[in-house]
């Protein structure tokens, strides 16, 4: 990696202020997947042995700069010192007199997580003195936040321009590896892509079939190209927005005689509560009145399967249906199988894609889990980060 990382400085008695992408799902039960607080805790404890102050910093969900209450960082908290085995302050704030009391109160060594950056509307605005005020709690900026490394946010790109800003060994793990994969792959390379944020991913999709052999889409992104291509996908989600822009890519693949680019020939559709309606298999011609499409069908996830199979790079982010429920499950966790048993490099990113990759029980059959999911698609696609960008060159 080109940039400096915890290696490179001096820690101990500094207050380090170390960004993280803790952006998980939490239930009454507490933290519904834990990868990315895992995938941080190298990091933690390499800062915690330097003898450093260790400030937390993260986002989770989208509360739109207003504080709410399901969405606070407390509950992550306590699943974090479980797994340090060490206790984790927490404060009910990211900036201000309780932040830093809080942050006073640590001694070499100690860590704390601060509140939802996200509850101040001047993180995702970049606001230049609420990224100063953040500063102001710290000495150093440590990065692992690849994950969110893709958004000009405050914490991510203002902090920097106030202290010596590093890479974390999960940041740095990242970078190395996709840069490896996305400068020299063994080909044929195979690319799948699903999920929800069709808006995020598909404008650069392009880029991506560049240099890709084949193409499978799935979840939601494929009923963005189902509708492109006249589908009624009925109640189904997809991005109104993006229609256009899908029609263009199928235009450019459709020129291109060195792609097989695929779209879902069955689809599971469903009418009613996802946990509790009818559900059915049908062609995406025959999405019935008022049902919506939930997961690809069978005959999709063998099509697939066979694409796949001659891959010796392959790339997959976003989930092939609501895989939450177990019903809708099924189209992600055979390809997770499918993943599992390629003989290939294999990479797999997003916050739900490594869920899924986790609960088919192979995440040890992977190459490389990424914690990142818009961010690690736009490397892959050959943008810069502007939160890689960001940290001090080595
Ligand atoms: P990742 O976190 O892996 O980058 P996304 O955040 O883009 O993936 O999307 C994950 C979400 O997409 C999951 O919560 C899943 O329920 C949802 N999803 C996938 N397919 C569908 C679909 N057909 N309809 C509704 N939601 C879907
Ligand atoms: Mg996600």
């Amino acid at each position: 990696m080109k940039k400096q990382t915890v290696r490179d400085i001096d820690v101990a008695g500094k207050r380090v202020l170390l960004r993280v992408d803790y952006n998980v799902q939490v239930d009454e039960g507490g933290v519904v997947d834990d990868t990315r607080l895992r995938e941080s805790i190298q990091t933690i404890e390499t800062l915690r042995a330097a003898g450093a102050k260790i400030v937390i910093c993260s986002h989770r969900g989208r509360p739109r700069g207003e504080v709410v209450d399901a969405q606070r960082n407390a509950p992550v908290a306590a699943h974090l010192s479980r797994l340090l085995e060490a206790p984790v302050a927490s404060a009910d704030e990211c900036v201000g007199p309780a932040a830093n009391a809080a942050v006073a109160a640590l001694e070499p060594g100690g860590v704390l997580l601060l509140e939802n950056v996200r509850f101040h509307p001047e993180e995702t605005d970049n606001d230049p003195d609420f990224a100063r005020e953040l500063a102001s709690l710290a000495d150093i900026y440590v990065s692992d936040a690849f994950g969110t490394a893709h958004r000009a946010h405050a914490s991510i790109v203002g902090i920097p321009e106030h202290l010596p800003a590093v890479a974390g060994l999960l940041m740095e793990r990242e970078v190395d590896f996709l840069s490896e994969v996305t400068h020299s792959p063994e080909r044929p390379f195979g690319l799948v892509l699903g999920g929800a944020k069709t808006q995020d991913k598909l404008p650069i999709l392009d880029y991506l079939c560049e240099g890709a052999d084949v193409v499978c889409i799935g979840g939601g992104m494929a009923n963005t190209f189902l509708v492109a291509q006249g589908h009624d996908v009925q109640d189904s989600l997809y991005e109104e927005a993006q229609v256009d822009r899908a029609r263009e890519v199928l235009a450019s693949v459709g020129a291109r005689d060195d792609i097989e680019f695929l779209l879902p020939d069955d689809v599971v559709v469903s009418y009613g509560a996802p946990e509790s309606g009818s559900v059915t298999v049908v062609a995406p011609s025959d999405v019935p009145s008022g049902w919506r499409i939930l997961d690809i069908g069978p005959a999709t996830i063998e099509k697939y399967a066979r694409a796949l199979k001659g891959s010796r790079t392959a790339v997959w982010n976003g989930p092939m249906g609501m895989f939450e429920q177990e019903r809708f499950a099924h189209g992600s966790l055979d390809l997770a199988r499918i993943f599992a048993t390629l003989d290939a490099t294999t990479v797999v990113g997003g916050g739900e894609t490594a869920a899924a990759i986790h609960r088919a029980g192979v995440g040890d059959f992977v190459s490389h889990i990424s914690t990142g999911g818009t961010a690690f698609i736009a490397m892959l696609a050959g943008q810069s980060l502007p939160g890689v960008d960001a940290l001090l060159d080595a």
